[in-house]
């Protein structure tokens, strides 16, 4: 490959979510949400747990893998269209099914491993399925895996989807001040990841105006804009509240997908460490 198709591949490739940062404080705020005899699955497994909260993110290689990392809605019509049946959605786009992105039902997935996981009884099987699980919950709730102009080059804002979602976080998140309330068992949890597109898909358009506003700060250079602190300070001062509570959301969202998947194995204790 010459160097211009190497930067077009580049620059085509799906982007990470929420960093290595954003992943590793997801997983650990969720284990707050569990009460005391779910959380003892995972005494002594949260650094494992925080370690391989962004595995699937260094799967790209396989080329299966990033369309699981998201959804695009406009191809269906609006995130309200989006079927949950399998069969329906790739009756609707034919070819173009995969490539348009499967987290829906990758979560679906996922959180079956969890329970099968529970129910082997293996300590370290519930921390992995649970990383994963924990992993494309949480990319669901980053605006930009919702829509099909997830880097902003329909907008002319290319790079906004690792500004929000890495850019900030890296700056401004602090770890310690997150929060998220008590775990749920929740009975419809097989169609959640469809109300988490929808509200996901809802915050597009205010986070690229925002994006769009903070840019006025920054200069037009030889290689684009340049962006300095006067961008970033706006950017997070609009979006951060957002951010925030997307991530703590995520956080929620696991921590009732973990508890249902506990009951849903029968409530089981762990084995003895
Ligand atoms: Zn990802």
């Amino acid at each position: 490959m010459d160097l211009r198709a190497c930067l077009f591949a580049l620059a085509v490739l799906p982007l990470l979510a929420w960093g290595a940062k954003g992943h590793r404080a997801i997983v650990s705020l969720s284990l707050t949400t569990l009460p005391p005899e779910v959380r003892t699955w995972y005494r002594g497994e949260e650094g494992f747990l925080r370690d391989h909260a962004s595995d699937p993110d260094h799967w790209r290689n396989d080329r299966k893998e990033p369309p699981r990392h998201y959804l695009d809605v406009e191809p269906y019509g609006g995130p309200g269209h989006v079927p949950h049946d399998l069969a329906q959605a790739r009756a609707m786009l034919g070819g173009g099914f995969y490539r348009n992105g499967v987290v829906p039902w990758v979560i679906q997935d996922r959180w079956r491993d969890l329970v099968a996981a529970f129910k082997e009884g293996d300590r370290q099987r519930v921390a992995y399925a649970t990383a994963l699980l924990g992993h494309y919950v949480a990319d669901l709730q980053v605006p930009l895996h919702t829509t099909a102009n997830h880097d902003g080059q329909e907008t002319g804002q290319r790079g906004v989807h690792s500004r929000w979602e890495t850019g900030l976080p890296e700056r401004f998140l602090q770890e310690d001040t997150l929060k998220a309330p008590a775990a749920a068992v929740d009975p419809h949890l097989m169609d959640r990841p469809w109300d988490w597109l929808a509200a996901s898909y809802a915050l597009v358009p205010r986070l690229l105006a925002d994006d769009r506003a903070a840019d006025r700060t920054s200069p037009q250079g030889a290689r684009g804009r340049q962006r300095g602190p006067a961008y970033w300070m706006i950017f997070w001062q609009d979006q951060g509240p957002v951010l925030i509570r997307q991530l703590e959301g995520a956080a929620q969202h696991l921590g009732d997908a973990v508890l249902t998947a506990w009951v849903a194995a029968g409530r089981p204790a762990p084995p003895p460490i």
